[in-house]
């Protein structure tokens, strides 16, 4: 009689005596002339079931396409296990090889693949238990947000992917076109877009967080989850070309509701991956990153420090004249680099940090801006390891402020009516940040490129698949 497959998972949780069948794929194998010993992996957990597998029972050509990477379908009892390591094995009576897998030439051999070499293969390194962690997190993380959300009365909002918006100024966009590129219909010596598919010039979004704030003001609370894009030239480790970022915007939001907010949010994601996926951060914990379990568990313990912009130029001022040697100089006014966010964070102050209240030309046109005329309520939460995992303000509520802020930096008013008719017409003060999600995961799983948290990763001159 046929019987249901059982995952993995689900076969590591039960108590011997049943007959089972698991299907999976070889990830090792190894015995003797009497007994072979089979791990099976499925992807639903990072454990793998033993296959035990008395040669007197099977063919040896069968055995013998039993090579990692193979795919099998394994019937037997499952039994208490003698073997260290794990509660229960399967003792075979059946094994079908479902596909075979040359030992030859199958990709994912070595013993020792780097992450390097993994890219290098990255259709294939999905299959390796470093990417089955990852890619466990990485779903779980994103159920949790939508969880998070959901539990407090937020709206998903779904913000265009397409749009003709390029006035926030925040990255560089891809330009969408249907245009023959080879012959583009030109006016007036401009680029005649009038041609183009939707009649404009149109790119992929670097933010939804100016459509977010429409939504925001309409049903309070919103927040997008989907893809970004920017044109970044930067080959960073912590940039990527397309990104999913999450963008809650809530009306009635001050600066201090935004900090609340974001601190709440990142703490709920760390302690629901250390309560759903302890298996994977443990695995990860061992193979790449000594310390991450503890990170995370400090991160939940401790209250981010917030600090203004003000007051961070002066201790990493402070800190220059003592000798620390950064690359890029600091002073009043510049954007800080990942190495100065770095510094506050794992030096100076130890933990998390809210930086708030930051010179106003380094920021976008939206921010609110202080009584002091120089500074804006902007806020970036930085994480260790990473620096910036965060970027948020409250938004400028005030339509007469807004415009001469458009003004002054020379943007044009004419394409951003529809955004300022937020101003216009019932004005409430809103704040919103946008967290990016392989930044989270970075932090999450510990892995040191942002390339390896994201399955398909998209970078200069790189978007295979
Ligand atoms: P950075 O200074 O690190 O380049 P940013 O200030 O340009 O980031 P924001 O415009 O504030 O970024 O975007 C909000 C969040 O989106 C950032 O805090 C970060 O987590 C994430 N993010 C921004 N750019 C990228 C990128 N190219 N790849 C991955 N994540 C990104
Ligand atoms: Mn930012």
């Amino acid at each position: 009689m046929e019987i249901k497959r059982k995952k993995v998972k689900e076969l590591l949780s039960m108590e011997p005596g049943a007959e089972v069948l698991a299907k999976g794929w070889v990830r090792t194998k190894r015995g003797n002339k009497q007994v072979k010993f089979i791990a099976l992996g499925d992807g639903s957990t990072i454990n793998n079931i033993q296959i035990v597998a008395d040669t007197a029972l099977f063919d040896e050509e069968l055995l013998k396409k039993v090579t990692t990477g193979a795919s099998l379908s394994v019937r037997g009892k499952l039994v208490e296990s003698i073997g260290s390591g794990q509660a229960v094995e399967i003792s075979a009576s059946r094994i079908e090889v479902l596909g075979e897998c040359d030992p030859m030439r199958f990709p994912l051999q070595k013993k020792d693949t780097t992450l390097e070499y993994l890219r290098s293969v990255a259709h294939m390194r999905l299959r390796t238990n470093t990417f089955g962690a990852v890619l466990r997190i990485r779903h779980a993380m994103a159920f949790a947000i939508h969880s998070f959300f959901n539990s407090k009365g937020f709206v998903y909002l779904h913000t265009p992917l397409i749009t003709e918006s390029d006035a926030e100024g925040a990255g560089d966009m891809f330009q969408v076109t249907t245009l023959d590129l080879a012959n583009v219909p030109v006016h007036g010596g401009k680029v005649d877009f009038s041609k183009d598919f939707f009649g404009k010039k149109t790119s992929l979004t670097v933010s939804g967080q100016l459509e977010g704030e429409l939504g925001a003001t309409a049903v309070g609370e919103i927040y997008t989850f989907g893809p970004t894009f920017r044109a970044e030239n930067s080959n960073t480790p912590r940039h990527l070309a397309e990104f999913w970022m999450i963008e809650p915007e809530m009306a009635f939001y001050d600066i201090e509701d935004n900090m609340e907010l974001a601190e709440e949010f990142v703490k709920f994601l760390v302690k629901y991956a250390l309560d759903n996926c302890a298996d994977d951060l443990k695995f990860l914990n061992d193979k790449y990153d000594e310390g991450l379990v503890e990170r995370l568990q400090g991160v939940l313990s401790t209250t981010f420090e917030r600090v203004t912009y003000t007051r961070a130029v002066e201790i990493l001022e402070k800190a220059v004249a003592d000798g620390v040697k950064f690359e890029y100089p600091v002073h009043w006014g510049t954007d800080f680099q990942s190495e100065h966010e770095r510094y506050l964070v794992e030096k100076y102050f130890g933990k998390p940090v809210i930086l708030i209240d930051f010179p106003k030309d380094i920021k976008a046109f939206y921010m609110k801006q202080n009584e002091d005329g120089r500074t804006v309520r902007g806020m970036d939460v930085l994480f260790p390891k990473i620096g910036e995992i965060i970027g948020g303000s409250e938004r400028e509520a005030d339509l007469g402020k807004l415009e001469r802020r458009i003004d002054e930096l020379g943007m044009s008013r004419k394409n951003l009516e529809w955004y300022i008719d937020t101003r216009r017409y019932g004005t409430v003060p809103h704040s919103g940040f946008g967290l990016g999600f392989e930044r989270l995961l970075l932090f999450v799983t510990g892995m040191a490129n942002i390339r390896d948290v994201i399955p398909f990763p998209r970078t200069p001159k790189n978007a295979e698949f």
